[in-house]
Order: structure tokens, then C-alpha cells, then sequence
């Protein structure tokens, strides 16, 4: 017997997901996946990405798709739908006026209001599927850009967690694409000719995260590891590197532990 016709990702984008889904341990046999589908690159190649990891994995777990039609039913699905079925994934739309309620409100921070209504919808779209899981499709870039976001207007350096157990709704949250650039996915996206929805949000054009981004682009043209180091930072971030309050740790270390030439405290504040 044949199964649905799988789209074939490349290597690097699958090697990415395996590592994703392997280093924090995303799926176990017998999970049932709701994957956030909201028509966009990501969420597109994140499900190519699970049906194909699905046949191939030796883990068994289930996979359906949810569409969280921020338009309150406006927005044609069929696209979507039609790639589900290819994939043998049960698809299903929710439709909610979210657009129409952010302008009517005229909402400071629309995407902070949508991420979380639209949140709300996927959690209890999955508890009615019988899933344990939910997928979305942020990106290496998203988490960056998140941290900068945070850092920036929050004084914290954070992002997302790639796997996070929701106490509210008892959902566990992975994002299996966490470690993929968001042009790679772009450029499979188009080199599968994905069925891309066109952005309906007029809230898209003027956001922190497009702040942020050409923050990103302007730096990455000087370094083009600097994403890169910036996710890397985000996963060790050393005790040793936090500004001591004054506490354990507070003294100065020994004179050979300084290499000639170091800025040390002493002389940096020389120079304030
Ligand atoms: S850009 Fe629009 S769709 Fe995206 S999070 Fe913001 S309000 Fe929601």
C-alpha cells in the first residue's frame, strides 16, 4: 500500500527538524500532534516537515492540522485543505473575527491580543482532537528576534522555549523548525510551490518583530553568524557571565587569572 505523497524537504531542512525534535525530546510514541497551520512558509513546511518525519520515524504519533481564520470565516481555506488531504492529515478551520475585534478596539499591541486568541483556539481545537501536543512554526529568526524584542523593551534576554508545558491548558508546545532559518523556509517553500496564503492582517506591516528583523538584517550584513551566536547564547546562558549583586562570587579573581591586555572593570571604568 502507498501512503499520501509527501513532499521531499531537503537534507539540511530535515536534519534541522530531527535536531530539533531529538535535542529536547519533542515526541514520544503515541503523541498526538495538532499542528498550528495558519497557511504562512513556516507552518506549511513545518507540516511537510512532521508528515514526512512521520513516515519515516520509527516513533509512531499522530498529526492533524488546525486553520485559525483571523478574518471570522473570510479567508478561502481550500488551498489548505486540498494540502492536508494530499498529506493525510485531517484538517480543520476555526473561524474568529480577530482582525474585526483588534480594530474595533484599536489595539496598542494587536499582535500580543491575536497571538493569545489565537492561542486560546489552537489549545481548545486540540483538547477536542484528543491531542497532547501542539506545533507551531516559529523559526531560528522568530526566536532571535524574540530575544531582542525581550532584551529591548523587557531588560531580560529570553525567548520562547522550543518545548513548554502550558499549566493553563495542560498543552505541551514544540517547535520543531527552532533551529531553521527563516529564508531557508522560505526558499522550500517556494521550491515546493507550497500553498502560501497572501497576508490578510493589516496589523503585518508596522510590528516590534519587523523592528526588530531589520535590526537583525542591518547587524547579520557585518556578521553573518550573528543569529546564529544569538540562538547559541540562548541556550547557554552562564551563571558565571550574570553581574554578581555583591554576594558568593563577589571577589576579585587572582591577578595570573587575567590575560595581559584584557579590558578588565577597573580599566573600562578608566575610560568611562
Ligand atoms: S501581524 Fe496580524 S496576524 Fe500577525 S500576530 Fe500581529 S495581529 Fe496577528
Amino acid at each position: 500500500m502507498t501512503g499520501p505523497a509527501v513532499p521531499s524537504l531537503s537534507l539540511s531542512l530535515r536534519k534541522k527538524v530531527g535536531l530539533a525534535t531529538g535535542r529536547f525530546r519533542m515526541i514520544s510514541p503515541g503523541d498526538r500532534i495538532m499542528i498550528g497551520l495558519s497557511g504562512g512558509k513556516d507552518s506549511l513546511v513545518l507540516t511537510a516537515a512532521l508528515a514526512g518525519l512521520r513516515r519515516r520515524s520509527p516513533v509512531h504519533f499522530s498529526l492533524s492540522a488546525c486553520f485559525v481564520d483571523i478574518t471570522g470565516g473570510q479567508t478561502d481555506a481550500a488551498p489548505l485543505q486540498v494540502f492536508c488531504d494530499t498529506l493525510g492529515i485531517p484538517f480543520i478551520v476555526r473561524p474568529h473575527p480577530i482582525v474585526g475585534i483588534i480594530e474595533l478596539r484599536d489595539e496598542r499591541s494587536p499582535c500580543s491580543l491575536c497571538a493569545n486568541i489565537r492561542r486560546g483556539i489552537l489549545n481548545t481545537a486540540a483538547k477536542e482532537e484528543g491531542c497532547n501536543l501542539l506545533a507551531l512554526g516559529h523559526n531560528l529568526d522568530d526566536a532571535v528576534e524574540t530575544a531582542l524584542m525581550n532584551l529591548f523593551h523587557t531588560g531580560r534576554f529570553r525567548a520562547f522555549q522550543p518545548k513548554f508545558w502550558q499549566s493553563r491548558s495542560g498543552m505541551t508546545v514544540i517547535r520543531p523548525l527552532v533551529f531553521a532559518e527563516e529564508r531557508k523556509i522560505e526558499k522550500e517553500a517556494r521550491r515546493l510551490g507550497l500553498p502560501v496564503l497572501p497576508y490578510v492582517c493589516p496589523f503585518s506591516v508596522e510590528t516590534e518583530r519587523v523592528r526588530a528583523k531589520s535590526i537583525l538584517d542591518k547587524l547579520s550584513a557585518g556578521n553573518p553568524r550573528i543569529k546564529y551566536n544569538i540562538l547559541h547564547a540562548l541556550q547557554c546562558l552562564d551563571e558565571r557571565d550574570r553581574w554578581s549583586d555583591g554576594e558568593a562570587g563577589s571577589e576579585a579573581p587572582p591577578s595570573e587569572d587575567k590575560p595581559e591586555g584584557e579590558m578588565t572593570w577597573e580599566k573600562l571604568t578608566d575610560t568611562l
